[in-house]
């Protein structure tokens, strides 16, 4: 696993370490019938009472009647990312396990999508896409993509398995029923490929192509990218919240204090290059930095004139709770020079009315572009 791969890993762990601590209080505020629950020794099902306001299961069909035949809850285990509903079908309620694609997986679909012309028919190709994913020997009836209401623009598209309600009466009965479906035994494989531990990356890229999807991924650091984000049109872009067009390849070399960009052939990966000629005046709205779009390795794009030479003015501070980050596409700030325009002028405007805006994310750890 790459160091950028491993520092994901690690911030994805303690933000578990987090919500495990919160469901945990949750757990303790809630009603005996639901505390008593067995605890799971299934390392891929999710948590089994994820709606710790309904202590039986009786109650919670009542709400999903009163909420027009759906409830669904979003949630996460220590690796994967759920969606949990109880839904109403022709033939009865059934509760449904929704997986879906996460981390390289998951940015592979977002860029995938913001660079299609079409991104209805994107849609319909994903679903393809993913469905194609399942490993032959884990494909069966029922086991089928779905899409999910997302919280913003970019599609929720997932993995599904349901099971009758029928004859369940506890949240045990529930749990139980929900450890063998075979769905979650694609959920080591959500995250997507990593040459690691299975599966080639190239091979999904492939993938998605077969299905009709221009996915594309950086040569220097194997990142999906795209030139098509909302805030960085022309610029490739990975989807991550902290590098966004910075290439991961700078921190694996390791020697270079400077940030270059994405790569999608090896021929343009040329060694930093230094801006020369006279002081910059022009100053970020933002973060004060003096910034020039006349860097070598960022022509055109307004780039810190000293130190790392970093086009990234801020990173991406919290996004609500977790179904609502999942759905973000949302990346790394431009900086925006005083009196010009800026394609994420709006977006950072209403990030700093709404204290979304975090610069930087951990205070006193030293970030390469502090
Ligand atoms: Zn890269
Ligand atoms: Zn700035």
């Amino acid at each position: 696993m790459g160091k950028k791969a491993q520092q994901k890993r690690a911030v994805k762990h303690a933000k578990q370490a987090k919500q495990r601590k919160a469901a945990a209080s949750r757990n303790a505020a809630m009603s005996t019938a639901a505390a008593q629950q067995p605890p799971l020794d299934d390392g891929f099902a999710p948590s089994p009472v994820p709606w710790g306001d309904y202590a039986t299961v009786a109650d919670a069909l009542t709400a999903a009647e009163d909420a027009g035949g759906v409830l669904s809850c979003f949630v996460s285990d220590d690796l994967n990312v759920y969606e949990l509903s109880l839904r109403r079908g022709e033939d009865g309620w059934r509760y449904e396990v929704a997986l879906y694609p996460d981390q390289v997986l998951r940015d592979l679909v977002k860029t995938s999508w913001l660079d299609a012309d079409d991104q209805d028919q994107a849609v319909k190709q994903l679903h393809l896409a993913l469905a194609a994913y399942i490993p032959q020997n884990l494909r069966q009836p029922g086991l089928e993509t779905v899409q999910r209401p997302s919280t913003t623009s970019m599609p929720r598209i997932g993995w599904a398995q349901s099971l009758p309600m029928a004859g369940m009466q506890t949240w045990e009965d529930v749990v139980l029923a929900e450890k063998e479906l075979p769905l979650f035994e694609l959920a080591p494989l959500a995250d997507g490929p990593d040459d690691m531990h299975w599966g080639r990356p190239e091979d999904t890229l492939a993938l998605f192509r077969e299905h009709g999807l221009s996915p594309r991924a950086c040569v220097g650091c194997r990142a999906p990218v795209t030139d098509r984000h909302p805030h960085w049109p022309g610029v490739l872009v990975s989807m991550d919240n902290e590098y966004g067009p910075a290439c991961g390849r700078f921190y694996l070399a390791g020697k270079s204090p400077q940030k270059v960009g994405h790569i999608l052939d090896a021929t343009q990966a040329l060694t930093a290059g230094n801006l020369t000629g006279k002081e910059q005046t022009t100053q970020c709205q933002n973060c004060d930095a003096h910034i020039t779009d006349q860097h070598p390795d960022w022509p055109g794009v307004w780039t810190k004139a000293s130190g790392s030479n970093s086009p990234i003015c801020a990173i991406v501070g919290g996004g609500g709770d977790d179904a609502t980050s999942y759905d973000l596409i949302d990346c790394v700030y431009p900086h925006h020079p005083v009196g010009a325009d800026s394609p994420a002028a709006t977006a950072i405007t209403t990030a700093k009315k709404t204290g979304y805006f975090s610069q930087p994310r951990w205070p006193g750890l030293t970030m390469p572009w502090a």
